[in-house]
């Protein structure tokens, strides 16, 4: 793994990577290294955050950083790891990260689709997606949407120039079959994202599984902590990722160093908090479902979803997000109240876990009683014991 060649921290961002090693390693065994710059003696191993508008620059212009705008060798290392991840493998594979998941998302929908165009969302998506929806169609592009479950989506492909899917989707947990579409798009002549936020790529790659893109929020199950906001678009082809670059430099939605430095640093123990977060889930989407109270649980993990078969086939995990209805909105706040380790806030996918009343926001059209939980790190029967214990105080309140 070392290489005299590859100078260390800011300079060293650029040179080509170490090559990966002699041997197949586990996902678990990527996620330590992934994107580490090769060992140089008296040197850190991860490099700090490198904090620079712009970078010394005598005569010609010349890469790789040359203003703070463009490039940053913070990034650089971020976005090689990220690219292991998602793409574990694979040459030609281009990451390019941004200031926020919606950032990354609007790169791919502005930067791709022209006057005229179609572009085909879910209908169920994040809840940013209807405002970049007023915004595609005050460019004269056409939008088309269709539910996620059921591979809806299908039946509203044609002649469309890219095709945008969730999966699972936020917050109904509904799952669709990325290869299937992605290849009737492909045959339509379109273009393949796929929003893998919610899985994150230990959970899904959808390179793999045919898309063009594959783009998150790493705000969420990414990094974990709950503490910075990010996100990246993984592309299959470099001249996809050029287009990809060219818009950020345009908009400069930009990640600063020191969010892209946390994240990259998060990504050590993302198969360690992804794993104890995604057996959380599961052990309380199990409690759930033996509640009278409770109505419309889903979880991908539970064998009666209706979203499991499509799930455990692309799949290698299903989230930290169990969404459930309880019988009304006061109902659904005593829950909320009752719970000790569990913080009513927004956003999921970290480490402590979250749940929040989803209709409050009034974007999501859900139930009032409508609870989106994020199951965090803690140990699994404390959770579960809170969980339950706020049902029967919440249920108790009623009577
Ligand atoms: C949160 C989220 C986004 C937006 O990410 P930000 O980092 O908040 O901008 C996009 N898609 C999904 C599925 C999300 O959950």
């Amino acid at each position: 793994m070392t290489d005299d060649r590859e100078p260390a921290a800011a300079a060293g961002a650029a040179e080509t990577p170490p090559d990966a090693a002699p041997f197949a390693i586990g996902e678990g065994t990527r996620a330590v290294r992934a994107g580490l710059p090769a060992p140089v003696k008296n040197e850190p191993p991860l490099p700090g955050p490198v904090f620079a508008a712009h970078f010394h620059l005598p005569g010609d212009v010349e890469g790789p950083y040359t203003y703070g705008r463009d490039t940053n060798p913070t990034w650089t290392l971020l976005e090689r790891a990220i690219g292991e991840i998602e793409a574990p493998g694979r040459d030609g594979v281009d990451t390019v990260v941004f200031a926020s998941g919606m950032a990354a998302v609007s790169a791919v929908l502005l930067s791709q689709a022209r006057t005229g165009d179609t572009v085909v969302l879910p209908d169920d998506g994040y809840q940013a997606l209807p405002l970049l929806r007023e915004q595609l169609e005050a460019y004269g592009i056409r939008v088309r949407t269709a539910p996620t479950g059921g591979d809806a989506q299908l039946g509203v492909l044609g002649g469309a120039r890219l095709l945008w899917i969730e999966t699972p989707s936020n917050p109904g947990l509904d799952v669709c079959d990325i290869r299937r579409l992605a290849e009737a798009a492909h045959a339509e002549g379109a273009l393949v994202a796929v929003d893998n936020t919610l899985a994150t790529p230990l959970g899904q790659r959808p390179l793999e599984l045919g898309a063009d893109f594959s783009v998150a929020s790493g705000t969420k199950g990414l990094t974990g902590h709950g503490d910075l906001l990010l996100g990246y678009v993984v592309c299959r082809d470099p001249e996809l990722a050029a287009g990809i670059r060219r818009w950020r430099k345009i908009i400069g939605a930009i990640p600063g160093p020191m969010e892209a430095w946390l994240a990259h640093r998060s990504l050590a123990t993302l198969q360690l908090r992804a794993r104890r977060q995604w057996a959380n889930a599961l052990a309380v989407a199990e409690a759930l479902a033996g509640r009278g109270e409770v109505a419309g649980l889903r979880y991908p993990g539970l064998p009666g979803d209706p979203s499991h078969p499509t799930a455990a086939r692309q799949m290698q995990g299903f989230g930290s997000v169990v969404s459930f209805t309880l019988p009304d909105r006061a109902h659904a706040e005593r829950f909320l109240a009752a719970l000790h380790l569990v913080e009513d806030a927004t956003s999921f996918g970290g480490v402590r876990s979250t749940a929040e009343r989803r209709g409050r926001w009034g974007g999501d059209p859900v139930p009032e009683g409508f609870i989106r939980f994020s199951a965090g790190a803690e140990d699994p029967e404390d959770l579960v014991a809170d969980v339950l214990r706020a049902l029967d105080s919440a249920g108790a309140g009623a009577a």
